[in-house]
């Protein structure tokens, strides 16, 4: 039998592979240095340019762009009328940013546990952590693969409750036909490189409600509005502008819009290329009863942002952790998306517990992101598959 090269052997490939890569090509670095020669390079025309695309591309009615996603979430919960003493209902296995928005926004975020297999938040514990007080589910489209959105957006509306979708991982998905991006009440996105699509940095959030619209243009900009018809006092002259809120400086420049616009040229080819690597993976864990492979919804055409690789600890001799280091001593570097966010010691110190959300808890246990990215070639796929059979038919009980 091979050895795994944690246990002496050779490793699949002598150059490292990493969890996520951007594809820049020579159209991103051409529109990139052409706005750096335009008046505007940032609050030009590529932001309208960029926020018109993204309607497009998704069906949604407005959107605005700004800084990063995590920015967007809290434009979000601000614009959804999250305050002091209300709760956001999210799920405990995403980045921290889903939860934090609530916490930027004085409310208190409360943990509905996922499905044990999709991983997506579970519609049935969001419905038993609905109270009085909630105002928010924010709902995180985990690795690419849709929520169960017709079902949350029910049960949201039924109570005056508002839908935000985090869907930083979700560019390119489409849930029963429909591009994510015009279904929920809010949808967030988030342009970092290790997503589908880049700017550096960058974040938008779509909406097809006009009222949910005009509060994200004026948290997105201190809170300062130059429309007339908001105008509180009587105008001073054509300079005029009054602060009618407190909002933010979350702008996003015209470089990082050139960017992601460039970027969104490619978004097709990013998506099949994602699909085809997810292909191949299950293709191949399917056939190690050693691995559990992650649940498709048949509602959810999915442009994957994370393939998680999941072991069944009771037919390995070696943890989650043991296997993280097998692979990385065959050069394959994966990562671990995510932590449950109630574990972190900033949480922890609000008065969350371990064993709120056992589900998740026992997912994190068990998982790992193996690299997947547009620019990897199929010999890079074919490594990490063969990295991870070596492992398991050394490992396996
Ligand atoms: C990346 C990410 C964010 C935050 O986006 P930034 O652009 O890094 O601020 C929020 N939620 C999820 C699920 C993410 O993966």
């Amino acid at each position: 039998m091979e050895k795994p090269a944690i246990a002496g052997g050779k490793p699949v490939r002598d150059t490292k592979i990493f969890y996520g890569h951007q594809y820049i090509d020579d159209a991103d670095v051409k529109a990139v240095t052409e706005i750096l020669k335009e008046d505007a390079i940032t609050c030009g025309p590529r932001i309208e340019a960029l926020e018109k695309k993204l309607c497009a591309l998704t069906g949604a009615k407005y959107a605005v762009v700004c800084s990063n996603g995590t920015a967007a979430l809290h434009i979000a919960a601000l614009a959804a009328g999250v305050g002091a003493e209300d709760e956001v209902i999210t799920t405990p296995i995403t980045f921290a940013a889903s939860a934090n928005c609530a916490l930027y926004c004085g409310a208190r975020p409360v943990f509905a546990d996922i499905c044990s297999d999709t991983y997506n938040i579970d519609p049935a514990r969001v419905q038993a952590c609905m109270t009085h007080k909630t105002k928010a589910v924010v709902a995180v489209d985990y690795t690419g693969q849709a929520a169960q959105l017709d079902v949350l957006l029910e049960m949201c509306h039924k109570r005056g409750i508002i839908l935000i979708e985090d869907a930083a991982h979700a560019l390119g998905t489409n849930y029963k036909g429909r591009a994510v991006g015009s279904i929920s009440d809010m949808t967030t996105f988030s342009f970092h490189p290790v997503k589908t699509v880049t700017g550096g940095e960058g974040g938008a959030v779509l909406t097809n409600r006009e009222d949910l619209y005009k509060k994200l243009l004026l948290y997105r900009t201190h809170g300062i509005t130059k429309d007339p018809q908001f105008f509180e006092k009587v105008s001073h002259g054509p300079w005029y502008h009054e602060q009618i809120d407190l909002g933010y400086n979350y702008r996003i420049t015209d470089i990082q819009c050139a960017l992601i616009l460039s970027q969104l040229d490619k978004l097709e080819q990013f998506s099949a290329r994602r699909k085809a690597i997810v292909k191949r993976y299950d293709e191949a864990f399917l056939e190690m009863p050693e691995l559990f492979v992650q649940q498709e919804i048949p509602e959810s055409d999915t442009t994957r942002h994370l393939y998680i690789l999941r072991i069944r600890p009771e037919c390995l001799r070696i943890d989650r952790k043991g296997f993280f280091e097998a692979m990385a001593a065959e050069n394959i570097c994966c990562n671990v998306n995510y932590i449950p966010v109630y574990w972190h010691p900033y949480y922890e110190r609000l008065g969350y517990k371990k064993g709120l959300c056992p589900n998740a808890e026992r997912l994190y246990e068990e998982m790992m992101s193996l690299p997947l990215y547009y620019s990897m070639t199929d010999a890079d796929v074919e490594s990490v598959i063969m990295a991870v059979r070596k492992i398991v038919n050394y490992y396996k009980s």
